[in-house]
């Protein structure tokens, strides 16, 4: 196969939605270059049952990719099983979708060819598809430019896509045939064993039905801060969200953070204070109806989407603002 392979990414019999979305853009690609875009699936026994949704899609080929030491993901097992997977099918190019998993593994994989992982793509240069081939396009500065990489080696080009970058709804269906492949791994090819597998924020907060949020982002710097926001939402009667960075420390439960690891909303109005608008967290809530920014950085790229943009330091404009809503409400 000379192509497009997509390694498509599944936990406990589940697809990792994102995987949908590097299929669509596999296939796009695949047209583009007038190959042919086939898709694999890992995992440990069983994982065959998630083949038939890759039967029913426009591909040529659709592998299962099937060992007892693929059941649990570690990085030694899922290079050495997709390298064998590559030599085997010999595709041009290799998508993924950008998870944490592909994360850790990829860019060792990719230095198995020899190559580099072009990661975090949130665009591919269709149109400029020509001998030198596509143009994938990075951003670089948390948002603020945009570099375009065009794979220059020879061998196979390996990148990951973005979340939110395609459509998984996008993907073409039709007919692929199944292969089922066995690579050849022994468990002291596995130098690490699986711990805790990262856990996606919950959704115990239902965001999805509030009316008004005021989400909060890295620009309110500690934890303590968080009151002036607090108090914000609470004069909108709003409910309160944030970006990943503030969950992940801790500061506000998982449950409210907005984005493509998060939740999902279309309030009224999305008051983004302090979050800079990296396309993971856009994906969550680009469909608000009205979304007004407030950031220090005139060029953040959250003002690309804001209706209503301000800019400046929040910790003087959030208390003024609450106080102007009081005093408008009293
Ligand atoms: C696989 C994957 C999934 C992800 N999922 C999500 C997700 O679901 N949700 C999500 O949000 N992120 C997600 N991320 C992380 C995402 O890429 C960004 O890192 C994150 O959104 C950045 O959060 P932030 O905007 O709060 O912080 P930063 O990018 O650090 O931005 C902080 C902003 O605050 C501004 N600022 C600083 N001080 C002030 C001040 N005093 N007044 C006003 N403005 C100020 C700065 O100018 C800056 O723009 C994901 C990443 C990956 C790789």
């Amino acid at each position: 196969m000379s192509g497009v392979l997509v390694v498509m990414e599944q936990r406990g019999g589940k697809w990792n939605r994102m995987s949908f979305e590097a299929l669509a853009a596999g296939q796009q690609l695949a047209a583009k270059l007038g190959v042919e875009c086939s898709a694999a699936v890992m995992g440990g026994p069983g994982v065959d049952a998630l083949a038939t949704k890759l039967t029913s899609k426009k591909l040529a080929k659709a592998y299962t990719v099937q060992h007892d030491l693929l059941m649990d993901y570690t990085a030694d097992g899922y290079i050495a099983a997709l390298q064998q997977l590559i030599e085997h099918a010999g595709p041009d190019y290799i998508l993924f979708p950008h998870t944490y998993q592909v994360r850790d593994f990829a860019p060792a994989l990719a230095t198995r060819f020899k190559q580099v992982l072009i990661s975090d793509v949130i665009a591919i240069g269709h149109d400029s598809v020509g001998s030198a081939g596509p143009i994938f396009v990075r951003q670089l500065f948390q948002g603020r430019l945009n570099g375009n990489y065009r794979h220059a080696a020879s061998g196979p080009c390996f990148v990951s896509v973005q979340a939110g970058t395609f459509r998984g709804d996008a993907v073409e269906e039709g007919t692929a045939s199944a292969e089922s492949f066995s690579p050849q791994l022994t468990p002291d090819q596995l130098r690490s064993k699986p711990g805790e597998p990262f856990r996606e924020a919950a959704q115990t907060v239902d965001l999805s039905s509030a009316p008004v949020i005021v989400s909060v982002g890295r620009g309110i710097g500690e934890q303590e801060n968080l009151g002036i926001v607090e108090e914000l939402a609470q004069a909108l009667g709003a409910e309160l969200a944030a970006s990943r960075p503030i969950c992940d420390n801790g500061w506000l439960p998982m449950e409210r953070q907005v984005g493509s690891s998060g939740q999902t909303v279309a309030p009224k109005l999305y008051l983004a204070v302090g979050i800079s608008g990296a396309i993971q967290h856009l994906v969550g809530m680009k469909g608000s109806k009205s979304i007004l920014a407030i950031n220090k950085d005139k060029n953040a790229p959250i003002f690309e989407v804001a209706d209503y943009g301000v800019v400046g330091d929040l910790f003087e404009i959030v208390p003024e603002l609450t106080k102007a809503i009081q005093a408008a409400k009293a």
